[in-house]
């Protein structure tokens, strides 16, 4: 059956050569139906993709199984060369990419141009790093040595979001710790996972990265099959719970890289324009679906009005469009499901007394958008507050006392990140220690850095990406200590 057949596509729209395949065991293959993928700029339907299903499934695993073991016994030098080579072979093509990018997930063509500059950035720094063993003890008797070893085959489950970089950031030290891989990007943003696939096919040797697609019952089926030796997940903390119990009576090994709801505290001496405009990107960037965005700020009473007027004269400056269109500065939210959660927050934030300051651009009649807007009048115990609303809006709320704010930033089960805004770094950086919260930052907010290990504290997650810390999610120690006979 034909999966994959660009049914409903325009091809001057999708640029990457269709139709899109599965990538199995070295092979580009149909799929056992169609996924159609909506373009949220239009709320319709621009391409479809190869859908798995278990039979699928069942072979990617296989081939991903056969291939292990002589992948694993490569040098690291040689698959860091072969990872090396996807670097390049997505910087030849990164135009295509964002432009694919920005079709399925909806972010500004500019956005969509830094997350592909950031994965090939990614490919670059994780090639150069190597985990040498290490010399515990050596003496003329004794030597004892801790090596690295590669776990099998690793289930990569990646969100809509931040599609491309996200499943970098899990395949790459999967791979060149000497794994092999079977990646389920989410059914919502397949394309550009499965464009990455048709470009390193002829790359990898057979098996050794496979790429399905398909909906959270394949993912599901992924991380229970009994030859997946790990499952690294991003995403919400309900499919985080979700997979940590479905790998639960196997015991495997599980990364969950979750949701956040990150504060930023305002102090009282901070310069309010400048910190407004970099609040407001680090709030507003992807329309707001940032594990890492500023999801709620807390301002000193000094400078709280200041900084709501300087936040909703950008709100009105931002030009919601679709983000092919050079003029859009924010794209539509990506799913139909979270723009009407987004709305929902929104009506709920109302019923509570909340105040509305929101940009008066004219939205495109069709697709997901949401004005940008800022919040104020509530805190606590509304749902906008205390959930992650992963969307163009942001609640300001007002301190007296800074331990006040610490407090409140603390007070959720999320521990993502954090920030602390103020003329007096020193003075910032001892409070932001003091958030529960995997990164802190000091006036700035989620700045991506390869070397820097993220991961979150409480719900947001178990485990690192990023880092020399981040390989330890992809391989066991094993220490061998030999002795001589006797
Ligand atoms: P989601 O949990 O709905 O889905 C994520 C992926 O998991 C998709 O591929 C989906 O098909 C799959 N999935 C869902 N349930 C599953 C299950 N039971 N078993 C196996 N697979 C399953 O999340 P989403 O809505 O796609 O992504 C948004 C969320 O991701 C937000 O909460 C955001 O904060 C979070 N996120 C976190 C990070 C991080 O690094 N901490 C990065 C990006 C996004």
């Amino acid at each position: 059956m034909p999966g994959g057949r660009p049914s409903r596509a325009n091809p001057e729209e999708i640029l990457m050569s269709t139709p899109f395949r599965l990538l199995i065991d070295g092979a580009l293959v149909e799929g056992a139906s169609l996924l159609p993928v909506v373009n949220p700029a239009l709320g319709t339907p621009f391409a479809d993709a190869p859908r798995a299903d278990a039979a699928l499934l069942e072979q990617a695993v296989a081939a991903a199984n056969r291939a292990f073991p002589a992948w694993a016994a490569r040098p690291w030098a040689e698959r860091a060369a072969i990872v090396g080579a996807l670097g390049d072979a997505v910087e030849a093509r990164a135009d295509d990419f964002a432009r694919l990018l920005t079709q399925e997930q909806g972010k500004p063509l500019a956005e969509a141009q830094s997350e592909v500059a950031g994965t090939v950035h990614g490919f670059r720094w994780y090639a150069q790093q190597t985990l040498p063993p290490k010399v515990l003890r050596e003496n003329e008797r004794e030597r004892i040595v801790e090596h690295h070893v590669p776990l099998g085959v690793v289930a990569a489950i990646t969100p809509w979001n931040v599609p491309v970089l996200l499943l970098l950031r899990d395949i790459v030290p999967a791979l060149l710790a000497g794994n092999t891989v079977v990646a389920k990007p989410s059914e919502h943003t397949p394309l550009s996972s499965l464009a990455l696939g048709r470009a390193l096919a002829d790359i990898f040797p057979a098996g050794v990265l496979n790429i399905l697609a398909g909906g959270k019952e394949l993912g599901a089926e992924l991380t229970r099959h009994p030859d997946v030796a790990k499952v690294t997940f991003t995403g919400s903390v309900r499919g985080g719970k979700a997979v940590a119990a479905q790998t639960a009576g196997d015991l495997k090994r599980v990364s969950l890289e979750l949701g956040g709801n990150d504060a930023a505290i305002v102090l009282a001496d901070a310069p309010v324009e400048k910190v407004a405009r970099a609040l407001f990107e680090a709030a507003f960037f992807n329309a707001g679906q940032i594990c890492f965005a500023v999801k709620r700020v807390y301002a000193a009473r000094a400078v709280f009005a200041p900084l709501v007027a300087a936040l909703a004269a950008l709100a009105d400056a931002a030009r919601p469009g679709p983000g092919l269109d050079p003029a859009s500065t924010l794209g539509p939210l990506t799913t139909r499901e979270q723009f009407d959660r987004v709305r929902a927050l929104v009506a709920d934030a109302l019923a509570h007394g909340a105040v509305l300051h929101q940009g008066q651009a004219p939205l495109p009649a069709e697709g997901y958008f949401h004005a940008p807007t800022i919040v104020t009048g509530i805190g606590k115990g509304v749902a906008l507050v205390d959930e992650e609303q992963f969307g163009p809006v942001l609640p300001v709320i007002p301190f007296d006392d800074v331990e006040e704010a610490i407090a409140a930033a603390n007070d959720t089960p999320f521990g993502l990140g954090g920030s602390v805004w103020s003329a007096d770094v020193a003075q910032a950086a001892r409070i932001v220690q003091r958030l529960d919260v995997g990164y802190g930052w000091v006036n700035q907010h989620a700045r991506p850095f390869p070397a820097a290990p993220g991961g979150g504290h409480k719900w947001s997650g178990i485990g690192y990406r990023g880092g020399r810390i981040g390989y330890d999610e992809y391989v066991a120690l094993q220490v061998v200590d030999a002795v001589p006979l006797a």
